[in-house]
């Protein structure tokens, strides 16, 4: 069996070796050790998840084609992925080609967890695969930008239902981590309470289960599963806007769960009081609780995220080069993880070290060079273009009407591209403190409302900020 996946393999490498670069072949193919070979499927091992992602997302074709090759139509690939972190052994665990596509690329449930809600009892597979265990507190760095989500979420997962924080709403932009968060409440609940049944769900997957409950008549079973959970999490809320009848029956849920004490935890990508599209009623329930923000992080946190995710890949990077690369991804997270990764492909596919030359000309593709002091700068300098003014006047004590307007303009904006926090905005525009920020921050969102002229003209100028900016 063994030298029989051995032959094959070798086969398939031969044929490989053909069809790709001698460099990319030593790198992604030469390491690949063949395991098995059993019903048209053959299983390799390879050295790591991102390994295995790196594979899919670049020779997925190739690998289809030369198994179909090898092994015929009904030839399967499985992978074996060996993740080993010094002491932490994660599970290697196989996916197969050509049912693709892989658990990373898409969050839908395999077929027989799409309507949960008929399996006979809730079996274990189904409690186990809701969560991803990578998403932890430990793993979530702390930062001023998720201080009251992280804290109020391990509250809750030291009492869940016997908090204020009931129900628990975390919202903020994309990628910034509510997912991150909610999971890590939903996983420490499993750990603190064995017998607790946590319930993740994204909008979307819910909004499935429904469909399918009603057009199979069995939305009782529907009701009654959800009504079982102890902690219910239902993530990206705002997709349930327009669907009445999906919300009606999350009303009832979240009625039912509430009354007998249950935690239900929310997250959604805007504030509750701007969430278009859902019943007013529904809303009004979500300010019962708590309602937490996740912010972009700043330069701090940056750093510090870009340590753990290394460190936990178990790479080594110059401070230096940490530095360059949170400066230059001020976005969000899920950004700064795709930053990671492409250095790390890099680096490997070229076998060079990961070093600050490699780092500009990785993010060169990504973002716009442009340092954090820079792009204060910038904002200053072009908004004093546009209203005809001097960046000295910007930071100048003078009150002079037109001034003050272009001097919020400018705050506005570097509040919203850059990373400072009110109060080092404050300070360069000449020592001014944090309150007058945020009092500039309401006036333009003020004259937005309320001036459709002004509107036009900052929208021109916004882009033009924009333009330049590493968004
Ligand atoms: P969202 O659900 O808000 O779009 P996610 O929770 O999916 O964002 O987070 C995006 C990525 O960033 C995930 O891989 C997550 O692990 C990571 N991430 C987010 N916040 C943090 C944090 N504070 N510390 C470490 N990783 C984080
Ligand atoms: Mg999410």
């Amino acid at each position: 069996m063994r030298s029989d996946c051995k032959v094959v393999w070798d086969r398939c490498l031969q044929f490989i070796q053909e069809q790709i670069s001698e460099q990319s072949f030593k790198t992604w193919f030469k390491p690949i050790v063949p395991k098995q070979l059993e019903n048209n499927t053959l299983t390799i091992q390879v050295p790591s998840q991102f390994f295995y992602e790196w594979l899919e997302e670049h020779y997925l074709a190739l690998l289809q084609q030369v198994i179909h090759r090898e092994l015929g139509p009904q030839g399967k690939l499985e992978y074996s992925i060996i993740v080993d972190k010094g002491t932490k052994r994660q599970q290697p665990f196989t996916i197969k080609l050509p049912l693709h596509p892989s658990p990373y690329a898409t969050q839908q449930a395999p077929p027989d967890l799409r309507s949960p809600f008929a399996l006979k009892e809730v079996g274990s597979a189904y409690k186990t695969a809701l969560l991803n265990p990578n998403y932890t507190f430990d793993s979530f760095i702390e930062g001023d930008c998720n201080q009251l989500a992280r804290s109020a979420a391990q509250a809750i997962a030291q009492k869940p239902g016997g908090t204020a924080f009931n129900p628990f709403m975390v919202y903020g932009g994309v990628g910034l981590g509510k997912t991150h968060v909610v999971q890590a409440l939903g996983n420490a609940i499993k750990a603190n309470f064995t017998d607790k049944f946590v319930l993740y769900v994204s909008s979307e997957q819910f909004t499935t289960q429904f469909i399918e409950a009603v057009r199979n008549n069995r939305l009782q079973d529907f009701s009654h599963f959800y009504l079982q959970a102890d902690l219910l999490i239902l993530d990206d809320v705002q997709f349930l806007a327009g669907k009445d009848k999906t919300q009606e029956i999350f009303f009832h849920i979240f009625n039912h769960l509430h009354q007998a004490g249950k935690q239900i935890v929310m997250t959604s990508d805007c504030p509750p009081r701007e969430l278009k599209g859902l019943q007013e009623r529904l809303l009004s329930r979500f300010k019962w609780g708590l309602t937490a923000d996740l912010q972009q992080p700043d330069f701090e946190t940056r750093v510090a995220i870009i340590h753990s995710k290394m460190e936990a890949d178990g790479i080594d990077i110059e401070e230096e080069l940490v530095q360059y690369v949170a400066h230059s991804v001020e976005t969000n997270i899920r950004e700064l993880e795709g930053v990671l990764i492409s250095l790390i492909a890099h680096a490997s596919l070229n076998k060079e070290k990961i070093n600050l030359e490699l780092a500009k000309q990785v993010l060169k593709n990504i973002v716009q060079e442009i340092d954090i002091e820079v792009s204060m700068d910038y904002i200053q300098k072009t908004v004093a273009g546009h209203f005809n003014v001097s960046v000295e006047s910007l930071k100048s004590k003078s009150r002079k009407r037109e001034l003050v307007t272009a001097r919020q303009v400018a705050m506005y904006f570097i509040k919203k591209y850059t990373s400072h926090s009110l109060k080092s905005i404050g300070q360069y525009f000449g020592g001014r403190d944090h309150s007058t920020v945020s009092h500039a921050l309401q006036a333009i969102d003020d004259l937005l409302d309320t001036e459709p002229h002004f509107k036009r003209s900052f929208e021109d100028l916004q882009r033009k900020v924009k333009f330049k900016m590493p968004l």
